[in-house]
């Protein structure tokens, strides 16, 4: 396998809305495995969703609010799961990722970020088994979702080239794709559902203020999605 010349970090989700745990888990990941680039998706048609409140469009838009300034690396919004939604065609996270390895090519690392309730989800996601031939994979701790190794899908546990501590860092580094990495040093207890209902019953409440980014609140105020 070729030493990767580049790392991206790839960060998909319905983002309705964005927040603040989003924000952090990206720039905590990125600086852990010294990232070049981060692509963040927003989901077109989730396939495990429905109903999303805010359009395409405005959540991309809360998602470039969100991050604008908060990284010294490119941050790109990759509208390729909203396109293929325009098309009627659902988002499939393996669909994504080759195409984003045919765009980057195989000498570039790419590490897939989710969080702890998609990773242990992650047995019913469309030829799950391909994600790990196509990117690392970086699970990030979620109250309420455990990553202990014991309570994992015995499924996927015996697939990874486990990585587990700051020594093996350096070799995940050493290869573009096919290792696992849990993240523990995260614990936010936030979430887009919530954060919705939350706005709707009560508007822009102290919670929904601490769990928003203040850019992506002015949004939300001038455009009355959640209200
Ligand atoms: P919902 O409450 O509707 O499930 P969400 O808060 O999970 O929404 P998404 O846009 O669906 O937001 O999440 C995008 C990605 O971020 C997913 O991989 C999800 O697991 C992860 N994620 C979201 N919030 C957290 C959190 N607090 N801690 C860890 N991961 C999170």
């Amino acid at each position: 396998m070729p030493i990767p010349t580049k790392t991206v970090l790839i960060f998909g989700g319905s983002f309705d809305p964005v927040h603040s745990g989003h924000v952090e888990m990206v720039k905590h990941v990125a600086q852990r495995f010294s990232v070049d680039e981060v692509r963040l998706i927003p989901a077109g048609q989730p396939w495990q969703k429905a109903g999303l409140k805010a359009s395409p469009a405005q959540r991309s838009d809360m998602l470039r609010l969100a991050f604008e300034g908060e990284l010294s690396i490119p941050v790109q919004i990759d509208q390729q799961e909203v396109e293929r939604a325009e098309q009627q065609i659902p988002s499939y996270t393996v669909d994504t990722l080759e195409q984003l390895r045919q765009y980057y090519g195989e000498t570039t690392a790419l590490i897939l970020l989710i969080g702890a309730d998609q990773f242990r989800n992650l047995t019913t996601w469309k030829n799950w088994q391909q994600l790990f031939q196509l990117a690392h994979i970086v699970a990030a701790a979620r109250p309420g979702y455990s990553l202990q190794l014991d309570e994992l899908p015995s499924e996927f546990v015996s697939l990874w080239g486990h990585a587990q501590n700051e020594l093996d860092i350096a070799r995940f580094k050493q290869c573009c794709f096919g290792k696992t990495w849990l993240e523990t040093g995260l614990a936010w207890d936030i979430s887009a559902t919530r954060i919705r209902a939350s706005l709707q019953q009560q508007g822009q409440s102290k919670e929904s203020i601490a769990l928003i980014p203040r850019k992506v609140l002015d949004y939300l105020q001038s455009h009355s999605i959640y209200n």
